[in-house]
C-alpha cells in the first residue's frame, strides 16, 4: 500500500464504533481505522494533526507493549500509524457518509489530521487465497465477565447482578435500545459449554453492539439499528447452511434450523475455548463471583458440568486482564483522587507517573509490580489507576473468530461413503484475534463513577421488580 497513491475507490465502508470509523481495501486484506469526534466540533477539530498522530501512536504502543503482553501476542495485531493525503481522506469521508448508520452520525470522521491506524483486515483473512467458500468471521464484544468483590462496593446488588445485565435496564430506560439483551457475560466466560451456548444464543437473538457476523469480509448479521443490513435470522441461516452441510442432525438429508444454529454455536464455543496447546482448565477462584442472578440460565444446571476456562484460551486471558480491576470503581475512586490532587500540586509529575503514556515496558512494569498493600504513596495510587484503565480496555475489546472452511477437497469427497459424508462434522481452521485495544483516558474515571451510580440506582428502581 503506497500512501502517496491512495485512491478512495479502492476503499469501502467497513464499520464503526463510538471512537473510530473503519474502511477496508477492496483487494488487499487491510483496513484503515480513522478517528471520530463529536459532530458539533466538525468545523474546528478538537486536536491538531500532531496530537492526532500522537494519539494513534499511543494506541499502537498501548496495544503492542501493554495489552499484548497481558492478553497474549498471538491474539494481537497492533498495526501502524499512517499519514494519508488530506484530499484522499476528504473524498473517503464523502464516499462513506451515506453508508453510516444514522444512530452513529452524532460523530464525524476526522478529515483534518490525515492520520489513521492501518491494520490487517481480520474479517478477510487470506483474501488472496480464494477458497470456494469465503471465511466466516464472528465478532463478539464480551464485556465484563466477573462480579466485583463485596469488600469494595456500597450496594449489595453489585455482587449479585453483573454490570452488563444492570446496564441493559439502564439502556432500555434511556431509549438507547428498544429491547433488553438476555446475553450475560458471566455465562460466556464460565467455560461451561452449555452456559456458553446459552450466552451466544442470546447474542444472536439481540446482537446490539456485542455481536456481528462477516462473510468474505462483508457484514451479514448485526443489530438492526447498528447496520443497514437488517437483522434477519432466516437470512443468517441461509448464509450459514452451506458451511454446515455435514451436520449430525440431518433429517432426510435436511438439517433443521435449530440443528444448524446449534452446530454454528458449537463451532464458536470450540474456538473460544481453544488455545492452540492443551492448556489445563483452571478452577475459577471466587466461585461465588461467576454467576449473575439476572441470567436466565437455570441455576440448578450450573452445579453440574465443568467450570473454568482453559488457561491458554482467549476468554481466560481477557478475563484475567479484566480482573486487574480489583477494587471496583468505588474502591478505585479515592486512589484516583489522590493522584489527581498530587498532579494539581505537582503538574510535572504527570510525566514521571506516565499518566498519559508513554505506554512502554516501564508502564507495564508499574502496573504488574504494584504492591497489594496501600502504603499511602502516589505511586501506589497511580499503579492502581493504571491497572483499572487496562482492565477497562479489556472490558471493552472485541474478539474476532475467523472460520475458514477446510477439507474442501472434492476428490476426497468422492471417496467417502455417503454415510460418512453425512455425519462428517463441519471442518474449519479457526483463528482468534482481539481488537479495539485503545487506552482509556485518565480523566474518564470520574465519569465512570457517575455512570456506575446511575446504572445501579436505575436497576434498583426498575430491574429487580418481579417479572
Ligand atoms: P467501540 O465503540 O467498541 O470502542 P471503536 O470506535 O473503538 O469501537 P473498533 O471497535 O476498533 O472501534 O472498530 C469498529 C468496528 O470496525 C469493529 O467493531 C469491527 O467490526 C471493525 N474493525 C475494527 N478493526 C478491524 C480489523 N482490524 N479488521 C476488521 N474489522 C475491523
Ligand atoms: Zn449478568
Ligand atoms: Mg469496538
Ligand atoms: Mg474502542
Amino acid at each position: 500500500m503506497e500512501v502517496d497513491k491512495m485512491d478512495e475507490n479502492d476503499w469501502k465502508y467497513h464499520g464503526e464504533g463510538n471512537k473510530s470509523l473503519v474502511v477496508s481495501h477492496v483487494q488487499l486484506s487491510r483496513v484503515l481505522r480513522l478517528l471520530k469526534y463529536p459532530a458539533e466540533d466538525s468545523e474546528n477539530p478538537p486536536q491538531t494533526a500532531e496530537q492526532a498522530f500522537r494519539q494513534i501512536q499511543n494506541i499502537v504502543d498501548f496495544s503492542s507493549n501493554v495489552m499484548s503482553s497481558l492478553l497474549g501476542e498471538k491474539f494481537i495485531h497492533s498495526g501502524e500509524v499512517v499519514k494519508l493525503p488530506l484530499e484522499f481522506v476528504r473524498q473517503l469521508s464523502i464516499k462513506v457518509q451515506h453508508q453510516r448508520p444514522v444512530w452513529r452520525c452524532d460523530k464525524v470522521m476526522d478529515i483534518y489530521s490525515g492520520c489513521a491506524l492501518c491494520l490487517p483486515n481480520l474479517t478477510s483473512p487470506g483474501l488472496h487465497q480464494q477458497t470456494h467458500t469465503p471465511p466466516l468471521c464472528i465478532e463478539i464484544k464480551p464485556k465484563c465477565g466477573f462480579l466485583p468483590s463485596p469488600k469494595h462496593v456500597s450496594k449489595d446488588i453489585k455482587t449479585k447482578v453483573c454490570r452488563f445485565c444492570m446496564h441493559q435496564h439502564y439502556k432500555v430506560a434511556n431509549g438507547k435500545w428498544k429491547r433488553r439483551s438476555l446475553y450475560c457475560p458471566l455465562d460466556l466466560f464460565s467455560g461451561n459449554r452449555q452456559r456458553m451456548h446459552f450466552a451466544i444464543r442470546h447474542l444472536i437473538e439481540e446482537p446490539q453492539n456485542n455481536f456481528k457476523i462477516f462473510k468474505g469480509g462483508q457484514c451479514i448479521y448485526s443489530s438492526k439499528e447498528g447496520s443497514d443490513d437488517s437483522l434477519d435470522l432466516n437470512s443468517l441461516l441461509h448464509h450459514l447452511r452451506p458451511y454446515f452441510l455435514y451436520g449430525n442432525n440431518r433429517i432426510n438429508g435436511h438439517m433443521t434450523s435449530k440443528a444448524l444454529l446449534s452446530d454454528f454455536i458449537q463451532v464458536l464455543v470450540n474456538a473460544l475455548l481453544s488455545g492452540g496447546g492443551g492448556g489445563e482448565v483452571t478452577d475459577r477462584r471466587g466461585e461465588g463471583r461467576s454467576f449473575c442472578e439476572a441470567s436466565l440460565y437455570n441455576k440448578e444446571r450450573i452445579r453440574h458440568g465443568s467450570q473454568g476456562l482453559p488457561s491458554d484460551s482467549v476468554l481466560f486471558r481477557i478475563l484475567q486482564t479484566q480482573m486487574l480491576d480489583s477494587l471496583d470503581i468505588e474502591g478505585l475512586y479515592p486512589l484516583y483522587c489522590r493522584v489527581e490532587q498530587h498532579l494539581q500540586d505537582f503538574p510535572k509529575e504527570r510525566t514521571r507517573l506516565q499518566i498519559d503514556g508513554p505506554y512502554n515496558e516501564a508502564f507495564l512494569e508499574k502496573l504488574q509490580k504494584c504492591s497489594t498493600e496501600d502504603d499511602g504513596s502516589v505511586e501506589f495510587a497511580a499503579a492502581k489507576v493504571h491497572q483499572y484503565r487496562v482492565a477497562m480496555t479489556a472490558k471493552d475489546c472485541s474478539i474476532m473468530v475467523a472460520l475458514v472452511p477446510s477439507g474442501e477437497e472434492e476428490d476426497d469427497d468422492e471417496g467417502l461413503s455417503a454415510q460418512r459424508r453425512l455425519f462428517r462434522p463441519p471442518a474449519f481452521s479457526c483463528s482468534v484475534s482481539i481488537l479495539d485495544l485503545d487506552p482509556k483516558p485518565f480523566d474518564s474515571i470520574p465519569r465512570q463513577l457517575r455512570l456506575d451510580q446511575k446504572i445501579v440506582s436505575c436497576y434498583l428502581r426498575t430491574g429487580s421488580l418481579p417479572k
